[in-house]
Parts: structure tokens; sequence; C-alpha cells
């Protein structure tokens, strides 16, 4: 049995979701159905999700959400027409609750759930489905945090009740007191993996608008090679890196039960896509795949004999951690260690972080590098073949790009380093006709 994710291209009009419809119909066993919320249908189209947020954020400044709302609403009747459902689904009462819903909500969540809710209600009526509200069945501490085992209980409860297919909306659930959560950004792929782990599938099937896990960012290098079989951990390293076909955290509630992951392109279905497996796959690939992100900032910190002070990166550390703050890397010399960290952990707070830095640890210099990206060369081949670094940084030299950072985890999966900004997307290309051309 199968748990199918469709993304919001592939739920983006009522087109599309006739798409979904006759792919799940084409195999008895896809049983399970994720839906994201209405994505793009064109470039400069605005994604469900945003226009959400964005009518959370704007009613709090004052505009009256009847009008923020009116473009959504508008978008839904015209899928639910395409599809010939308006008469199952009531839209008028459905926003009037919406509306009362995120004028009550202090966070936005429950704004930012609703486009899943309703796509999965457009699908579930057309396909002739149970719909299932995620708020019964994936549950999040009060805090916010996702509660994973708890929701591995109650969802393989409630649907082991369940006879013929459902569908489920991704991206959010609720709290025992039932306040609406959501996951980052994304996180539709994370809900599909909680489910698939909960009725224990034998796949987890993730339908996107691409043939699969890409050697790179189809954005940044022109046509990039798929990836026909990747591991656990190299699409761990890889999704955390930047290759957001897939959410990162994803991967947690599938390892746990050993289900293979597919990622398969709506818009080409004959296509085999990616295959996600546990353990070690290819030896021989020197390179899997590249991913990255830009946005990181660096704050190098000296001190003469820095190497003999006991004590010093704990001292560090706890600036760090009485912030808030988590960082991405911490690479160090004899007298000199470099915090790498995301502008988004840092927000507004970069005063604080040096201020604090000065006084824990007294150093002699601090210097700030912002408008970093970081590259990540990602495979397990790497440990078996001497010289991949080198040709790494030849392959940058030769395009002019300074790397600014190296580091290279002991598993030799990967070989990360941070440039800048401005050199990102030709160092990624760099990269890619180096190995993988
Ligand atoms: P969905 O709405 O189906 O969840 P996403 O937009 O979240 O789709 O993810 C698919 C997109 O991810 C692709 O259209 C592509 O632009 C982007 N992407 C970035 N890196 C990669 C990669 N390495 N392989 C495939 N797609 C990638
Ligand atoms: N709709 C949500 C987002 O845009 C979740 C998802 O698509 O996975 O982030
Ligand atoms: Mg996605």
């Amino acid at each position: 049995m199968k748990v199918c994710k469709f993304g919001g291209s592939s739920m983006a009009s009522g087109e599309t979701i006739k798409r979904v419809a006759s792919i799940i119909r084409a195999d008895a066993d896809r049983k399970y159905i994720v839906v994201s919320a209405p994505g793009k249908r064109f470039a400069k189209d605005i994604k469900i999700t945003d226009s959400l947020l964005n009518a959370y954020a704007e009613s709090r400044k004052g505009t009256p959400l009847k009008s923020l709302l009116a473009p959504i609403r508008e978008r839904f009747e015209g899928i639910a027409k395409d599809l010939g459902v308006e008469e199952k689904i009531n839209l008028s009462a459905i926003f009037t609750e919406i509306e009362q819903g995120i004028a009550a909500s202090p966070i936005p969540d429950f704004a930012a759930a609703q486009g899943e809710r309703l796509s999965a209600m457009m699908l579930a009526a057309y396909l002739g489905f149970a719909f299932v509200d995620a708020r019964e069945i994936v549950r999040f501490a009060d805090n916010g945090q996702f509660n994973a085992e708890y929701t591995n209980d109650i969802a393989r409860k409630y649907l082991s009740k369940k006879e013929g297919g459902v569908v489920i909306p991704g991206f959010y659930g609720s709290t025992s007191g039932g306040q609406i959560r959501t996951f980052s950004r994304g996180g539709s792929d994370v809900t599909g993996a909680i489910i698939a782990r909960a009725v224990k599938a034998d796949i987890y099937e993730n339908w996107t608008d691409v043939n699969g896990f890409l050697t790179a960012d189809p954005r940044i290098v022109e046509n990039p090679k798929p990836i026909p079989e990747l591991s656990y951990r190299e699409l761990r390293e890889l999704s955390y890196m930047g290759a957001n076909v897939l959410h990162p955290e994803s991967i947690f509630p599938v390892r746990k039960a050993n289900i293979p992951i597919n990622i398969k392109n709506t818009f080409e279905p004959e296509n085999p896509g990616t295959m996600i497996l546990p353990g070690v796959l290819h030896h021989d690939r020197l390179i899997t795949g590249i991913a990255g992100k830009k946005g990181f900032v660096s704050i190098l910190i000296e001190k003469s004999m820095m190497n003999n002070e006991i004590g010093f990166t704990r001292k560090l550390l706890s600036v760090l951690e009485n912030l808030n703050m988590s960082f991405e890397h911490l690479p160090s010399g004899i007298d000199t260690m470099t915090l790498i960290l995301a502008d988004t952990e840092i927000g507004g707070k970069m005063q604080e972080l040096v201020g604090g830095i000065r006084e824990a640890v007294s150093p002699d210099r601090v210097e700030i590098q912002s408008d970093l990206a970081l590259i990540a060369t990602v495979g397990h081949g790497m440990a078996y073949k001497p010289g991949t670094a080198s040709r790494l940084f030849t392959a940058l030299s030769r395009v002019g790009v300074n790397i600014k950072m190296i580091d290279q985890g002991s598993s030799e999966l990967n070989i990360i380093v941070a440039v800048s900004g401005e050199d990102y997307e030709k160092a990624i290309n760099a990269i890619y006709e180096e190995f993988i051309n």
C-alpha cells in the first residue's frame, strides 16, 4: 500500500487536480493521499499559503479580512467549478468560518493551514475519498513542537478504522487543546512521511513538478541530470543544505520504518523519478549531488593562546545558547575560531551576539563577514576516492571564486564550502561541470 503526497504545483488548478486524480486511480494501492495547498500556476502566480499569510499579516494592520480573503475564495470557487464539486463543498460557510478563525487567532498558523484543508476537501470530493482533517491525527505540543510518537499512535489508530481511500491535508496539525499548528514551509512533505510511517506503507510517493531529485537546483544549473537512487543520509544532507524538493525533516518518520521514498513528476508520471533508500547505495559514484543556500554570516574570533584555554569553546557557545541561536559550522585554527550562522538565526541581534562574545571570551579581534553562501557537495563515494577536495577547489579557482571556509565532516559524505553570496551561482555551476557534466 502506498502513501502519495502531491505538492503545490500538482494541486494548483482544477486541471492539474484532474491529473492527480488520474494518477491515484491508476493504482489501487494509492490509498492514503496527502496534499499541499494550491501553488503557482505560472511563474508570477501567488501560492495560496502566501496569500493566506499575507491576509493574516494585513488584517493585523487593519485591512478588512473579507477583502483580503476574496481572491483566495475566488481561486477555490474556480477549482470547485472545474472539478464539478460545488454542490459538495459549502465554500460560503467555510469562508465565514475561516474569517472568524483568523480574526480570533493570535498566531498565523490557523490562517496558513487553510489552503491545505480546502485543497484536500476538493480532491476528496472529486475522488469520492474520505476527507480526514489533519487536526485529528497530527499532534503538536503547546509550544509548537511536533509530537512524533503520540502522532504515530493516534494516526495509526484513526486511519486503521477507515475503509477505502482518504485524503489528508499536509502541513498542519493541532495541539491537544485544538489550536492549529503548522510545520515550517514546505511541511506537507513531512505530513506525507508521518502518514507513511503510521500506516506502514510499502512506499512513500512524493509527487512534484520535476523528474525526481536532481543533481543540482534546476533554477541554477541548466537541465541538471536526475539522481536515480539516493541514500537516506545523502537525502538529509542535500535537502538540509537547500535542495528544497523535499523538506529536510521528511526523512525522520520514514527512516524509523525503513520506507523508501519515490520522488515522481505529476506532469510526467511514467518517468521513474528518484528512489530514496536506506543504506549506502553507490560507492562507485563519486558525487551524488550539489546543494546550497545563501544568507550566512561568519564571525571570526581571534585570541592568542586560545588553544590552551580550557573551556573556551564552551564559553563561546553558551553565548549562543543564551540568545537561543544555533550555528551551522564552527571551523577552528590554532588561535582562531569561526562561527557560521544563518542570517535568520541572528535576526536583529548581531550587536547582542558580538557583545556577548566579547564579554564571555575577551577576544583580541572579532571580524564579521556577511552575505555568504554555503555549498555542499555530497556523495558516499568521496570517502573512497582521494583527490576529490582538490578537484573541487581547482574547479572553483578556475572560475575565480574565492573560498572563505571549508568543512569536511569526518564521515566524508560531504564537503562544504562558504563563498561570497555573489559567487553562489557561478560556484555551483563550476562544481557541476567538474563532477557531473
Ligand atoms: P512541491 O510544491 O511539489 O512540494 P517544491 O516547489 O517544494 O514542490 O519542490 C520542487 C522544486 O524544487 C522544483 O521545481 C525545483 O525548482 C526545486 N529544486 C531545488 N533543488 C532541487 C533539486 N536538487 N532537485 C529537484 N528540484 C529541486
Ligand atoms: N503550502 C505550504 C507551503 O507553501 C506547505 C507545502 O506546500 O508543503 O509552504
Ligand atoms: Mg515542497
